[in-house]
């Protein structure tokens, strides 16, 4: 028998649960990933994410015609492609991994509604998360919309069972001998280029294996080090789990036998993974809309200069312009620095928080429907949190417990560097002498606070108070 093997969020060739089941039924795999024209075609003709996809496919290509099979590759739209392929080249079975998002759960009926007309079977798994859809409920057999309950449960549930590794070499002989083809260059796509090589940006599976072995030497220091974005505490492998370079069940594997407070305490973080992918599994319907029913309507005044100051990082508050400028120039931002934006958009800025999630998500080399959204609807009080609205982060004091010594604001608001660590987290408070010698002038090399945290904070409460 021939069967497909669709790969999509899961650039990898070990430990891949659609792999390994096709190759073990059938005797011939051919392993395909199409660029879905229907994603590519509205994204930015640079774009980071396509180069570190375009880069990942020709390991994983070079990889199996080392194997003496291939890569199958096209720039189509992938709900007609893949049908058609598998009847062009004889399949009988298309085997592929779930996807939480609506769109790809659209498409995939899609799929497997034409495949099912050519009498071709259609078989899914679970790969990309330890617990999926149904599998992680409450006692009344609800599912849990808040995280500490869910990660009991979750911390309840697991066993090595769940964390095994799909031994996909031992049944590579079932890949099918391919001529090698080219790879579709990005041009050939009407991409160029991105900067992810200058901004070190490793791809492939290659390159999630370097970035967790040098997180396997730090991962005990996790707890410690996670909140201060200032020091190289993280692990960086997001943008991999986003890809599936990397297997889910290889990184909780290791972070729970290891058993140590930090590796746990990253356990806890692939938890939120696996809890944001579940509640966009139950809740669909607050993708671009509020998760709690009482602020559908929130009324933000919605200044678009203000939020155009926020994207550029020039609000005025060093923490916040330092996290956007490291977000604009690299692609990634800090966990403690997207909570910090986030929030100062909605409450300081009150802009509507569906903006900041679309400018996350076009630029993020690791955005993922799932966590941007989770992420953004619980910094704005809209969504999974257990924390009410008035909940609000100041700027200021976030900076000075988080970047004590400005070491990040120095590295992504140059024009600060100068000024002495006390100055740093609040520039309009400091005397006009220690500006003057520091060579600073507010408003003229660097904005003056485009709002006044106390005045906003009272504004947010009001707004989100009529609501509650
Ligand atoms: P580590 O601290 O090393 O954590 C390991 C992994 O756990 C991460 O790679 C990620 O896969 C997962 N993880 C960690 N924290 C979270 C979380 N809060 N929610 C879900 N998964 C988590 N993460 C994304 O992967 N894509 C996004 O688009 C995204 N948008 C976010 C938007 C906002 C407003 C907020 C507050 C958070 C967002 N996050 C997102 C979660 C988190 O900030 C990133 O996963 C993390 O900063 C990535 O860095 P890391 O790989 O070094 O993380």
């Amino acid at each position: 028998t021939t069967t497909l093997v669709w790969l999509r969020r899961d650039l990898r060739l070990h430990d891949h649960a659609a792999l390994y089941h096709a190759l073990k039924q059938s005797q011939r795999v051919i392993p395909v990933f199409i660029f879905d024209r229907a994603i590519l075609d509205s994204l930015p003709r640079t774009d980071r994410r396509v180069d570190f996809i375009w880069q990942t496919l020709r390991e994983l290509k070079a990889e199996l015609q080392a194997l003496g099979s291939d890569l199958c590759v096209r720039h189509a739209l992938a709900a007609e492609e893949i049908p058609r392929l598998a009847q062009a080249l004889g399949a009988q079975a298309v085997f592929t991994n779930h996807d939480y998002e609506p769109a790809a759960i659209a498409r995939d009926a899609k799929v497997a509604a034409s495949l099912a007309e050519l009498g071709i079977a259609f078989h899914t798994s679970k790969d990309q998360v330890i617990f999926e859809r149904d599998e992680v409920l409450t006692q009344a057999g609800g599912f849990f919309s808040v995280f500490t309950p869910y990660k009991n449960a979750w911390l309840k549930k697991l066993d090595p069972f769940y964390l095994q590794t799909y031994p996909v070499t031992r049944y590579q002989a079932a890949l099918a001998p391919l001529t090698p083809e080219a790879l579709p260059s990005l041009a050939d796509m009407g991409f160029a280029a991105s900067d992810i090589g200058q901004i070190g940006i490793r791809t492939g599976a290659s390159g999630a294996e370097a970035l967790f072995t040098d997180f396997q030497q730090r991962i005990d220091r996790y707890k410690d080090a996670r909140d201060f974005p200032g020091v190289k505490g993280v692990s960086y492998l997001s943008v991999h789990l986003r890809f599936g370079t990397i297997s889910i069940r290889q990184l909780a594997a290791y972070a729970w036998q290891r058993g140590t407070a930090g590796s746990m305490g990253w356990l806890n973080e692939l938890i939120w993974r696996d809890f944001y992918h579940q509640i966009l599994w139950h809740r669909p319907d607050a993708v671009g809309q509020s998760f709690k029913a009482q602020y559908v309507d929130l009324p933000f005044p919605n200044d678009r200069s203000l939020f155009e100051a926020w994207c550029a990082g020039q609000t005025g508050y060093p923490i916040v312009d330092a996290a956007m400028r490291q977000l604009n120039q690299t692609g990634f931002m800090h966990n403690r620095l997207r909570m910090v934006a986030a929030s100062f958009l909605v409450k300081d800025l009150l802009v509507d928080w569906r903006w900041g999630e679309a400018y996350f998500a076009e630029k993020l080399l690791d955005f993922d429907l799932a966590a941007n959204n989770g992420g953004w609807q619980w910094a704005a009080s809209t969504g999974c949190d257990a924390q009410p609205y008035f909940r609000i982060f100041n700027p200021v004091s976030q900076s000075e417990k988080f970047d004590p010594e400005g070491k990040f604001i120095r590295r992504y608001v140059p024009e600060l560097a100068r000024l002495p660590s006390d100055a740093l987290h609040a520039p309009w408070q400091a005397k006009p002498l220690l500006l003057a010698s520091a060579g600073l002038r507010l408003g003229h090399d660097y904005p003056e606070p485009i709002v006044d945290h106390a005045t906003q904070r009272e504004k947010a409460l009001a707004l989100f108070k009529r609501s509650a």
